[in-house]
């Protein structure tokens, strides 16, 4: 498609992304219909620019349309879209719509967790070099804001939902983190899911660079569907690569250079692999050492991101309400000593909790269920750990506060996502600290 000038657009969906992707189009001169359940959800300034807006559910009255463009949320068997690839209709996702009016490379990081951190940081370290950069996506700011800007280079946090519907999408560098059960609500399988994320390599430019985790067998074994460069991170030492050596990264690209990560805000052994990560790309976008020294220093956690709470009664609160599949609950219980009290539950995507089993013994006391699925937790951990079940967040800090002693620390790390209550994991997060502060 030349131009999108007086094209007929159908876009799923009027969240965030939906909007950015209707405001980009009707900009370019598409004559646009915004599909959304809740027709009161469409901003105001969408209508004013012309879009129509309908149920994403007219499947029969939609007409003749020459572009698609769902929102991240909706699923491949939604009906519009299942139409659409039966008659031949384009789909494009949203990071593929804005990468058709953007001018400069583009550096789009996956995996099941850490995406958020690791995008932040890689920002931070472009922006240290004094490069334009953009920074968003899935974590904020939809890259459909980026289009028609004056940047350097735009970093990208892409989910599977957005790697989706790929076209001409053609990152210059594709960092994936790792791989590890979620979504299996929306995805068939384990493998579905990995494929949704392999469709990055296969898109990455091909004077691209991969930048991936040796110590992620899965996503390692994607090296081999790379066309251009893989330049890896891990922990053990390698001839060309990224790997950690005595508290620094060592840097083999051309040459060898080091850079110190401990004692950097960003803590724990999963904030080590997000850091090489970012170490990694900064080495191929040729940043100086300085800049990624200044970035590292200046990034710290982001909000729910196990971030401290407060002390109450002698025990330390927790909040790790982003930790919404059980690949993320295993870094959360990793990241303490013991005397854990696990807060668990919320609306569940099918993630399997007895693989938590094994790296209870010695460091998780007790288990608070609560939400949705918090029964059906207690059922998966029974004979593993004492677990309570109990109501909703706020009851779920109660208990912990009955059960915590001195000197333990209750976390809250979900491992499911927060729909049965709340928005979102933020809103969960923001609830939580409330109860623990009033304890
Ligand atoms: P994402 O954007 O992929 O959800 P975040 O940076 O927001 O990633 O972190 C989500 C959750 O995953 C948090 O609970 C965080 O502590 C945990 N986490 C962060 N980095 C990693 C990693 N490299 N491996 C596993 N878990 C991680």
């Amino acid at each position: 498609m030349k131009t999108l000038s007086n094209k007929n657009v159908a876009v799923i969906g009027a969240g965030r992304a939906g909007a950015a992707c209707a405001r980009l189009l009707l900009e370019r001169g598409a004559r646009v219909r915004v599909l959304e359940k809740n027709a009161d959800a469409v901003p105001a300034d969408l209508i004013e620019s012309g879009a129509a807006v309908g149920s994403d559910q007219e499947l029969a009255a939609l007409g003749k349309v020459d572009l698609i463009v769902p929102s991240p949320g909706v699923a491949r068997s939604h009906p519009i879209l299942r139409r659409a690839a039966d008659d031949g209709t384009p789909i494009w996702s949203e990071v593929e719509l804005a990468s058709r009016f953007l001018d400069c490379p583009i550096v789009a990081i996956t995996g099941t967790n850490g995406k958020s951190t690791t995008t932040v940081l890689i920002g931070n370290l472009l922006a240290e070099a004094g490069r334009r950069v953009f920074v968003g996506g899935n974590l904020g700011t939809p890259l459909a804001e980026a289009a028609g800007k004056q940047l350097d280079v735009a970093v990208v946090e892409v989910s599977s939902f957005q790697l989706e519907w790929l076209d001409a999408f053609q990152p210059r560098v594709a960092v994936w983190l790792n791989l590890t059960a979620d979504h299996l609500d929306r995805y068939a399988s384990m493998e579905d899911y990995e494929d949704a994320k392999a469709a990055l390599l296969r898109h990455l430019a091909a004077d691209g660079v991969a930048v991936l985790n040796r110590d992620d067998e899965r996503v390692w074994a994607h090296r081999r569907d790379v066309a251009g460069e893989v330049f890896s991170f891990g922990l053990d030492e390698v001839e060309r690569g990224v790997f950690f050596d005595r508290g620094e990264a060592v840097i083999r690209r051309d040459g060898e250079t080091r850079i110190a990560l401990g004692g950097r805000p960003l803590q724990g052994a999963h904030n080590v692999e997000n850091m090489m990560a970012a170490v990694a790309v900064g080495a191929v976008l040729d940043v100086p050492l300085e800049a990624i020294d200044r970035a590292l220093t200046a990034t710290t956690g982001l909000p729910h991101r196990l971030q401290f709470v407060a002390e109450k009664s002698g025990a330390r609160y927790f909040d790790d309400s982003k930790a919404t599949n059980v690949g993320a609950v295993e870094k959360s219980i990793a990241s303490f000593p013991g005397g854990i009290i696990l807060l668990l539950g919320g609306y569940d995507k099918g993630g399997d909790f007895r693989s938590l089993r094994r790296c209870m013994p010695g460091r998780v006391d007790r288990v608070v269920c609560f939400g949705a699925a918090g029964p059906e937790i207690a059922a998966q951990l029974s004979g593993a750990v004492e677990c309570e079940v109990v109501g909703g967040v706020a009851d779920a800090v109660r208990c912990a506060a009955r059960l915590a002693g001195p000197g333990q620390t209750v976390v809250l790390a979900p491992g499911c996502a927060s729909f049965d209550e709340f928005r979102d994991y933020a809103e969960r997060g923001r609830q939580y600290r409330s109860e623990v502060e009033r304890l």
